[in-house]
């Protein structure tokens, strides 16, 4: 068992039971677990004996490896050992009205995108939809510590940290219903948003799923030629292929889903990219979420510079599309989007 939030309330309970334990005890540690994000240590109405007992055989599970911080606190990345085996980063963002988490859902990632550090260590492990919630669980925790220029209160959490949710489906859908279970963490499903690199039989399933969840799917360029070298799942999922599935998923939850771009000098930054994007955006009425290419070891092009971000935003606010320009936390402590790559001391 990887770690306590694997098991459901009922296994709990047995678990419990079977140590001779009474039936409300259960309901006392579950309810500290998820809704106050407890560890063992903090749970004073639990005797001594029981905490010790808990963590040695049904461990939280979450080790800090490592924390670092940026944007004057503001921002704060950890390594995590998950369920005493699988090395991932978590990152927290706290906004002026808000507090996000940004969460991996597996070591490493398969999917191969040139730009992406994660890419570029290839996949280790699918995490267990356990693993998936307590990195959640711990941000709940971690925002206490945020400095009082935010609501150090966890708001929405959001699939991109390292790995691709939709390669890791069935566990990414029982941790967003452990997270969203009103008996359990109690996080509104409207505040949850699923990135993906667009594999397109996943996105259908997701409307289905958790029609309630937020979409957001990285493009990175409009053209199949372009696609197909920046993010190598393009050759099996093509453009029009993955419009189609993104149209299916808008009808079915009534949502607006978001496109990310990552812009890249001189490589996905061009008038020509724009224009083709344009129509994909509006025809999907989706909001397009543009960022600076981050740096990463493996890649040697540069992010766009900012005169030719600012021209691609208005050729695309010409042709009517919604859209922003992201800021980049913890670049320089590789926390931002696509920087997630475990450290040389655990590699
Ligand atoms: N695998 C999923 C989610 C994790 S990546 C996905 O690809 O959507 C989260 C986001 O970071 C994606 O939009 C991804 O394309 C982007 N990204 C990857 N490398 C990046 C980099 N070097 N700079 C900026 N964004 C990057
Ligand atoms: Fe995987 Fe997303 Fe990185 Fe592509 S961008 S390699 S899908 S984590």
């Amino acid at each position: 068992m990887p770690t306590v939030y694997d098991l459901t309330k009922e296994q709990l309970g047995e678990r419990l039971t079977a140590w001779g334990e009474p039936p409300f005890r259960a309901e006392q540690v579950w309810s500290q677990l998820w809704k106050r994000a407890s560890t063992y240590e903090d749970m004073s109405d639990v005797s001594p004996r029981l905490r010790e007992r808990l963590a040695a055989e049904l461990p939280i599970g979450v080790d800090v490896l490592d924390e670092r911080t940026a944007d004057r606190g503001a921002t704060r990345k950890a390594l995590i050992r998950l369920g005493g085996a699988h090395v991932i980063e978590v990152v927290l963002m706290g906004y002026r009205d808000r507090v996000t988490v940004c969460v991996s859902s597996q070591a490493g990632c398969a999917m191969g995108c040139t730009f992406c550090a994660t890419g570029q260590m290839g996949l280790r492990n699918n995490l267990s939809p356990g693993e998936i919630a307590a990195q959640v669980v711990w941000a709940r925790r971690e925002a206490t510590k945020l400095p009082a220029s935010t609501p150090r209160r966890l708001g929405n959490v959001v699939f991109m940290g390292m790995g691709e949710p939709l390669a890791n489906e069935r566990h990414v859908f029982s941790a967003i219903g452990k997270l969203t279970d009103p008996a359990g963490f109690g996080m509104g499903a409207r505040h949850v948003t699923v990135s993906t690199v667009g594999i397109v039989p996943g996105i259908a399933r997701l409307a289905g799923a958790h029609p309630q969840v937020g979409l957001a799917v990285s493009f990175h360029a409009a053209s199949d030629e372009l696609r197909d070298q920046l993010v190598p799942p393009n050759t099996r999922y093509p453009l029009a292929e993955l419009e189609e599935a993104i149209a299916g998923w808008r009808a079915a939850t009534r949502r607006r889903p978001s496109i990310e771009w990552a812009l890249i000098d001189h490589v996905n930054d061009t008038d020509e990219q724009a224009e083709l994007l344009a129509p994909i955006a509006r025809r999907l009425g989706a909001h397009v979420n543009l960022i600076p290419l981050n740096p990463t070891p493996g890649y040697p092009v540069l992010g766009s510079p900012r005169a030719r971000i600012r021209r691609f935003v208005a050729a695309l606010e010409r042709a009517r599309v919604n859209v922003t320009v992201r800021d980049t936390r913890g670049r320089n402590i590789d926390a931002a989007c696509g920087q997630l790559a475990l450290s040389a001391s655990v590699r």
